[in-house]
């Protein structure tokens, strides 16, 4: 799972209480000064009436949203949409990203009535298109596959016209946890590889970058249909060529679409901002990803793996057809 935040007060008591709490693990850690952002990052600010619909049904439902436990940017802009990006299986993740504002630690067991909620809640919004991610769950020994299946089916039961989207964590050494859960059909199926592989053991130090390529590339595999995805954070020092050679791995491994967002720094603690990345290198980017092949590209300051994706998914069906019309 992977979406950066921003959202934090500037507050620094709040800011150094939060990340305790949050992430015991980086408590000791130097402080990284948090960069001012440039004009072109502006959001949305969260709080209108549709937001707050939203809002209401998330809670009500006691589920957990991404949007709101990584500090989305772009919460404001989602919500009012009646677009959330729900979280299962908990809201504690068992790996300790460099990036990643969602809180660390042991997570609680397994709630079996969430797949029903996540149904009901999709119902209720009325979403045409839903994306469910997750914690990493290093501790189930399946990964929490069965409970992304269950998951899916349960939207399928409640909302059956709903195309579903998953990010999913990597399922790193749970042999078999991958064929469950596209064995449970999801439209779109994305694993995010969030950097470049010069950066792993810094900003994402419990994965392994080729196991990721490889999990992708086994979803294709399994059902050439499934539209797969993958995204990355630019600014945390990487080069453009690494950026490029990255493309040509995704494309190798056959995924269909690519992310690119600009890294957020949630906190002190976190890995600081390298560099902001201008809206022309994006554009240059998205261009690039296009000519190497990809079925769709989508590459900007506040791009995050999760936004539009009701509207890129009715793309990325469009740009399949049109590549190979019946
Ligand atoms: S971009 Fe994704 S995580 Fe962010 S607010 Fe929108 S749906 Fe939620």
């Amino acid at each position: 799972m992977a979406v950066v935040l921003d959202l934090l007060k500037d507050d620094p008591r709040k800011k150094s209480e939060s990340t305790a709490l949050r992430h015991p693990e980086k408590a000791h850690r130097p402080d990284n000064p948090i960069a001012r952002k440039p004009d072109w990052i502006r959001v949305k600010a969260p709080g209108s009436p549709k937001w707050a619909e939203t809002h209401k049904i998330v809670k009500e439902n006691g589920l957990v949203t991404v949007c709101e436990e990584a500090g989305c940017p772009n919460i404001g802009e989602c919500w009012e949409k009646k677009h959330a990006t729900f979280m299962i299986m908990g809201d504690t993740c068992t790996r300790a990203c460099a990036f990643c504002n969602v809180k660390t630690g042991m997570p609680a067991p397994l709630d079996p009535k969430e797949p029903e909620h996540i149904g009901q809640a999709v119902a209720k919004l009325g979403l045409t298109h839903v994306v469910i991610t997750s914690v990493d769950r290093d501790d189930l020994a399946d990964g929490g596959a069965e409970h992304f299946a269950q998951v899916i089916r349960a939207i399928r039961v409640a909302s059956p016209k709903t195309t579903i989207e998953i990010l999913t964590p990597d399922f790193l050494r749970k042999e078999g946890a991958l064929e469950v859960v596209v064995a449970a059909r999801p439209d779109v199926f994305n694993h995010n590889l969030e950097t470049v592989p010069s950066k792993y053991l810094k900003v994402r130090p419990g994965a392994r970058y080729f196991h990721s390529i490889r999990l992708l590339q086994k979803v294709k595999e399994l059902d050439p249909t499934m539209f797969t995805k993958s995204g990355i954070m630019v600014g945390l020092g990487e080069e453009r060529n690494e950026v490029l050679q990255l493309m040509d791995d995704l494309r190798s491994a056959d995924v269909d679409f690519i992310t690119i967002g600009q890294y957020l720094q949630p906190t002190r603690k976190h890995h600081e901002v390298i560099s902001f990345i201008t809206p022309a290198e994006f554009a240059s980017y998205e261009t690039v990803a296009h000519a190497k092949g990809f079925l769709l590209a989508s590459a900007s300051p506040l791009t995050r793996s999760s936004h539009h994706a009701g509207e890129d998914f009715a793309r990325l069906k469009a740009a399949r057809e049109a590549k190979s019309p019946r």
